[in-house]
């Protein structure tokens, strides 16, 4: 790699909320940027304002800032190069896009869909590679008056010259494009407005970007952007370092999509995955630190990431990994930070409404089930019947505690659990354990659950002797008795 400073791109079209394969571009993006003391730059690429809109721009800015991603130039933070919407710099791209016309490597197209279209159904049936024929490469004054007076509007399409663009990718090793299959292409639009191939390249080079590492999909487009850095007058020394970063299939192998898995961050982020998690998981979707290791920090990723650890052959998205890796971070969490990712679920849930007895009552119950969850989303369920106010049990339990094994389980606990005075998790344990278990010989599990159906309203519950302490002895043998009633 090259020995100037490093600045790194994350350059996203936002025409949805951002996905799997974004972030894992934006993570290494980042990732780069730290390991080398580089800048991290953040470019909104907003140009097709019919599909990126300033709800998903939003979107894109905030999940950044919640995955830890944080940019040293871009939207919010600013920065010697802005601005960083691309829907404010029309005026730059318009520029350059004349004085590609008046050097002679852009030219106006009139062309009308419908022509172009007759084009590529002549080439489907002639068997050779779709693209524009190059019809309007060499118009005469006449022909462009006549289209002119037809009123006819016209595009600005790049000229490509024969042969070939290659490139050394970081990653894939040297990479030719056969300019056949690059044809002439149009960097504005009819309506003025810029093309994404015409703005990355002249934003890569008017910000200084050093390094492109971005998905794979976006590795044919790299001839054309090469095209444009040309006719920017920019030396091939001065180009960007590019480097693709391999695909993220979903089990199935196809490539990972709504279709074969969940693909958007705001998803994973509602169901309760912490930032670390998803970072630590798609770090390891295409690169490794060398070793086997599956628990890596931010801080460590950055100091290991290199783009030489980067593997050229697809990744494969697993969400049983990402959830163990979910329930790792969770369970490495203070009592505190679990108590503040937590939060924010119960109350959207409803379970609390965020009052300071409810919370310290909310901090006594998370250590019962820290160790147990994966994702944040299953709290509420877990903890819901320290807090309900109209305590039923769940209809599907319900049957489990109405027969007469179960009712004289229940009646002998609360016969037992009276006497108990001092009210915690070992005393009610081995009351219980002395009457049910030793004197009336039943099974730990049958009685047990009797109880926790009967306490917690439901099979799943935090251990059932610490729900029961936290719950309290009134509203225990209040349960108990409204269960021997049902
Ligand atoms: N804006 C492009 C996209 O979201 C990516 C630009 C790039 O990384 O070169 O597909």
């Amino acid at each position: 790699m090259t020995a100037k400073k490093v600045k790194v791109r994350f350059a996203p079209s936002p025409t949805g909320d951002l996905h799997v394969g974004n972030i894992r571009t934006a993570l290494f993006d980042w990732a780069y940027a730290r390991h080398t003391g580089g800048t991290f730059l953040f470019r909104i690429e907003d140009t097709d304002t019919t599909r990126v809109t300033d709800e998903y721009i939003n979107a894109a800015i905030d999940t950044l800032k919640w995955l830890g991603l944080q940019w040293d130039e871009g939207p919010e933070v600013g920065g010697p190069n802005g601005p960083y919407l691309q829907s404010q710099r029309l005026d730059i791209y318009a520029e350059w896009a004349q004085k590609f016309l008046t050097q002679g490597d852009a030219y106006h197209c009139y062309c009308s869909p419908d022509e172009l279209e007759a084009v590529r159904e002549a080439q489907r049936k002639a068997n050779v590679a779709p693209g524009y024929n190059g019809h309007c490469r060499n118009l005469t004054a006449d022909q462009i008056a006549a289209f002119k007076a037809e009123g006819r509007e016209a595009v600005v399409r790049m000229r490509m010259p024969d042969g070939t663009t290659t490139f050394v990718d970081e990653i894939r090793g040297e990479v030719t494009f056969d300019h056949k299959f690059v044809p002439d292409f149009v960097m504005v639009r009819a309506d003025g407005s810029p093309l994404y191939t015409l703005a990355v390249a002249i934003d890569d080079v008017l910000m200084g970007v050093t390094h492109v590492l971005r998905g794979e999909d976006l590795l044919s487009s790299t001839p054309r952007q090469i095209r444009v850095y040309q006719a920017m007058g920019i030396k091939p020394e001065d180009y960007p370092v590019f480097a693709h970063l391999p695909f993220v299939m979903g089990q199935d192998n196809a490539k990972l999509s709504k279709r074969n898995g969940e693909v958007s961050i705001a998803w994973y982020r509602e169901q309760g995955y912490l930032p670390e998690a998803i970072c630590n998981y798609l770090a390891l979707l295409g690169w490794s630190p060398g070793d086997d290791r599956e628990n890596i920090s931010m801080k460590e990723l950055t100091e290991l990431f290199t783009v030489e650890k980067v593997h050229s052959s697809p990744a494969r998205f697993d969400m049983k990994k990402l959830e163990a890796i979910n329930g790792d971070k969770i369970r490495a969490l203070s009592l505190e930070e679990f108590a503040q990712w937590t939060l924010p679920f119960l109350i959207k849930a409803e379970v609390i409404s965020g009052t300071d007895s409810e919370i310290a009552l909310v901090k006594k119950a998370l250590p019962l089930i820290q160790e147990r969850i994966v994702k944040l989303d299953e709290a509420p369920a877990l903890l819901k019947f320290l807090f309900v106010a109209n305590f039923q049990v769940d209809a599907d339990a319900v049957s489990k505690i109405t027969d007469g094994a179960a009712k004289d389980i229940l009646k002998r606990s609360l016969k037992e659990l009276q006497s108990v005075d001092t009210w915690n998790h070992e005393s009610i344990e081995a009351v219980l354990r002395s009457s049910l278990i030793e004197e009336l010989g039943l099974k730990p599990r049958i009685a047990f659950t009797a109880l926790r159906i009967a306490t917690t309203g439901s099979t799943i519950s935090p251990p059932l002797f610490e729900s029961m302490e936290l719950l309290g002895k009134d509203a225990c043998l209040e349960r108990i008795s409204a269960a021997l009633a049902l």
